[in-house]
């Protein structure tokens, strides 16, 4: 989008001249139900370092009725690409503008969603990175703090939140207005509105003369699952154990939490007006794993009402540093606090944060955990997984390499020294190292400002008695690939070793060694003269952010027993090790699939088996020989179909293979069992055939043949629910037809109609593993079309079709030829380009999976 961008030194420029105090805010929705645009009036008072000098506000709106500076009327042409330029400033200033801005259907700004249950509309606010401004007038950086006081007409009826408490509103007639108390002092992108008639239930967290009001809202159509009192129970053991290791209060007057429709994040750390996506209302069974995801995100949000809402980036580079303090916080707190419910949340970490972190890290689009964020385009593609996920692993690593108790002792510090202020890394590093006594330099050298990931592989020697003669943790630099920023190091590791030794049919550890790894080689000398364990298993505990690997006896012992590990770290950690190698053609597709049929039966980790069903499937879609693939996904089908009739009745095993079996069912007598599923003429004891199940089963049969529109339209009928809607969208987007195919194709990319949500639904049917020859002429057709995706839609919208129309189904050299000279000729801005080589990296990974899978098979043969 031309004219929205800000670069890093225009905004230190402005913060140099600038400082903010106070934005009195007037936004009338009363137009909320009719949509278009809504009246926004702002009035910012702040102070210039160099009276006379110029500047300029932000703001993305359809037009401007009035900008009056000190008193003086400016000309509304002062506005132009996004900005109001502000000539001749004051030592004091007050600004007014009042704008006409718009309503999104995108998820960023005010987002505007009907529910076609009761027809009512609700907005919210979603204002990371640069989307205050599409609301109300804003020196939008978050070095900029001031505190905003809004004043909101809405129609009368509604509920109306914002960052502080909601007053009780004045006014008759149709419309009511609510004038807020003035918030702190806090950045504009953690400013908040939420209104419509959602529905609200009401606690409080206390502690002493502690008393925080606590809300939690949904829509009307969504109350009858609402389960408040586990958002309140997990969010209250946040409360404990964040001001405990914290020392500092909550700064907030409430904390509401509101889950809104059509979310394009997880969550949103608004200060005490968290938003979350609103599918953690759950209309339909679901796994423990799920809850567990939910509880971590409500965490998440919470640890930044602190990290990033107290004390916050001074600018977006840090924005790692804000992510992955939030993301390693609600890893601590479900392992540690008193009567989490997950305390195994180690586990899901490397089961999930490190499997993202891995895969991110080795695409040509790698950075340093520390990337130049040079503007706001860099910012908006840099939510990845190397902000989030490696940055947490690598704090994980620190807290290991200086202590925890270190660690929050220089977290406390931190906050009492900068709260309400804004912050680099460095605060952060000095904190820590007046806490620990270490220098962290060269720690954060090797660790923020390099990139890749290291390979740890041991080296064993025995003697003639079986004794291990000699033991060596053997490091590797990263593989970075061609074009990837950042050097290529070796770094030093703090790890446990775990030895494991097979008792009664159970691998349990007879031993730990913590130990630092440093350079090339490190030799383990406790190991020496040691009988030889059945499992040596190198960064157990998951200390570090690496990549492990077995050696040849311990990979044997752990191919028939993975299911034996009796904890379930040490299993997660070599399932993420097997599907390391599968992704690398290190390991064959079929043998992963042979050790997730083996292994799966005994593992009891819910959300490691749901990462293990997702993985075996994209390894036969995309990792597998394709002359084999057929049979690889008939045996991952009749496992599924097996399994589902072998799990205890009513388990979240039993509902994860029904899933799994939803997503590969290929025989008619498996997709005459879904189908019977859904027409309730087959049972499967203990299985409830509930919504959110009904469409997935439906989906099947829409993209095989067997489920036509009037299918989808009676169940779209039964669930007429904007999830429904989002449904069906994918069931007709899946049919296997080039009607289908065509329409799902103009429906995304040459209208702008659909919302986020139907839009990202269309794009999940339309991809569909089994239609590649159907899907084959888009290769072409995307090409064509990209480039003008990116130049004229949002950011959000444009993301998930650049991402998700690539076609990643055409595992083949003319796709990487048909993307290099794209790449060549269309010279795309460096975030589009971001994006189409990271989707070109999938298929030259997919290329070199299948040449080892081929390779494996025609060993298996003989050849
Ligand atoms: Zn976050």
């Amino acid at each position: 989008m031309p004219g929205t961008n800000l670069t890093r030194e225009e905004a230190r420029t402005r913060a140099d001249l600038l400082h903010v105090d106070a934005y009195d805010i007037e936004l009338d929705l009363s137009s909320a139900r009719e949509g278009g645009t809504f009246r926004s009036t702002t009035v910012v008072r702040f102070t210039a370092t160099t009276p006379g000098a110029a500047t300029f506000i932000d703001l993305v709106a359809p037009s401007v009725e009035e900008v009056v500076l000190n008193g003086e009327r400016l000309d509304t042409a002062n506005f132009a690409d996004s900005r109001i330029a502000l000539p001749n400033l004051a030592a004091e200033n007050e600004l007014k503008v009042v704008a006409n801005c718009a309503y999104t259907n995108t998820g960023e700004g005010l987002h505007r969603f009907v529910d076609p249950v009761d027809g009512e509309t609700y907005l919210y606010t979603q204002f990371e990175v640069p989307d205050a401004r599409r609301v109300f007038a804003s020196f939008e950086q978050p070095d900029l703090k001031a505190s905003f006081a809004f004043t909101v007409t809405a129609p009368e009826g509604w509920v109306v939140v914002s960052n502080s408490p909601t007053p009780t509103p004045a006014g008759d007639g149709p419309t009511r207005t609510w004038t807020f108390e003035p918030t702190g002092r806090i950045s504009s992108y953690i400013t908040a509105l939420i209104a419509g008639p959602y529905v609200g239930v009401f606690d409080a967290y206390e502690n002493g003369d502690q008393k925080v009001p606590l809300g939690v809202y949904c829509r009307p159509s969504l109350r009858e699952f609402l389960d408040a009192e586990a958002v309140f129970e997990v969010t209250k053991q946040g409360f404990d154990y964040f001001q405990e290791k914290f020392d500092y209060r909550y700064p907030f007057a409430k904390y509401d939490q509101l889950f809104v429709p059509e979310f394009n994040a997880g969550a949103m750390e608004n200060a005490g007006a968290v938003t979350l996506r609103d599918q953690y209302v759950f209309r339909s069974k679901v796994t423990d794993a799920a809850y567990e995801a939910r509880a971590a995100t409500i965490l998440h949000e919470l640890a930044h009402m602190w990290f990033g809402d107290l004390v916050t980036m001074e600018w977006w580079n840090d924005l790692w540093l804000n992510e992955s303090f939030a993301t390693y916080a609600e890893a601590v707190c479900q392992a540690e606090a008193p009567g989490s419910r997950w305390p195994h949340s180690w586990t899901t970490f490397a089961n999930q944060m490190k499997t993202w972190a891995y895969r991110q890290d080795q695409l040509p689009s790698t950075h340093p955990i520390m990337a130049d964020i040079n503007d706001l385009e860099d910012v908006q593609v840099n939510f990845d997984g190397i902000t989030y996920a490696k940055g947490a692993s690598v704090l994980k690593q620190l807290v290991a390499y200086v202590g925890q108790d270190a660690f929050f002792e220089g977290v406390r510090a931190y906050f009492k020294r900068h709260a309400w202020g804004n912050t680099r890394l460095s605060d952060l590093l000095g904190a820590l190292e007046e806490a620990s006594g270490r220098d962290l330099k060269a720690w954060s050298r090797a660790w923020l400002e390099t990139a890749g990931i290291n390979v740890l592989r041991p080296a064993v020697t025995l003697n003639t008695d079986g004794e291990i003669e000699s033991f060596a943790v053997l490091q590797e630099a990263p593989a970075l690939p061609a074009g990837a920023k950042g050097e290529a190091v070796l770094r030093p590791h703090r790890i446990a070793i775990g030895l494991y030794e097979l008792a009664d049919g159970a691998l349990v550890r007879t031993d730990r060694i913590e130990l630092d790894v440093d350079g090339p080689r490190t030799e383990v000398p406790q190991l020496v003269g040691r009988h030889r364990p059945a499992v040596v298993l190198l960064n157990d505990d998951d200390l570090s952010y690496a990549k492990v690997r077995l050696d040849e006896d311990s990979l044997a012992v752990v191919a028939e027993h993975l299911g034996d590990f009796t904890d379930s770290l040490p299993r997660a950690l070599c399932w993420a090790s097997a599907w390391d190698m599968t992704r690398d053609g290190e390991m064959a597709a079929r043998d992963y699939l042979a050790l997730a049929v083996s292994g799966l039966a005994r593992e009891s980790d819910i959300g490691v088996v749901q990462s293990v069903h997702r993985q075996v499937k994209l390894a036969l879609d995309a990792y597998a020989d394709p002359a084999w693939r057929e049979q690889g996904l008939a045996r991952w089908a009749e496992t599924a179909e097996a399994q589902l009739r072998a799990a205890e009745p009513g388990s979240d095993h039993q509902l994860a293979w029904a899933r799994a079996l939803a997503a590969v069912a290929r025989t008619e007598g498996q997709l005459d069992l879904i189908a019977g599923l859904l027409d309730g003429s087959v049972e499967v004891k203990g299985l409830a055939v509930d919504t959110e199940l009904r469409w997935s089963l439906l989906g099947r049969l829409a993209a095989t043949g067997r489920a036509d529109e009037a299918a989808i339209a009676a169940e779209l009928e039964r669930d007429n629910t904007a999830a429904g809607q989002e449904h069906a969208a994918t069931c007709r987007a899946a049919r296997p037809t080039a009607e289908a195919k065509a329409e799902a194709w103009a429906a995304v990319v040459e209208s702008d109609k659909l919302t986020n949500y139907v839009q990202e639904a269309v794009i999940a049917g339309f991809q569909q593993a089994d239609q590649r020859e159907l899907l084959a002429p888009y290769a072409e057709k995307y090409f064509a079309a990209v480039k003008g995706v990116w130049e004229t839609r949002s950011h959000e919208i444009s993301q998930q079709i650049i991402g998700g129309l690539y076609p990643s189904l055409q595992v083949e050299q003319a796709t990487l030829d048909a993307t290099d000279a794209w790449l060549a000729a269309a010279e795309p801005a460096p975030a589009l380009r971001r994006q189409v080589v990271e989707a070109r990296a999938g298929v030259e990974r997919a290329l070199r999976a299948q040449a080892a899978d081929r390779a494996a098979g025609a060993r298996a043969l003989g050849h």
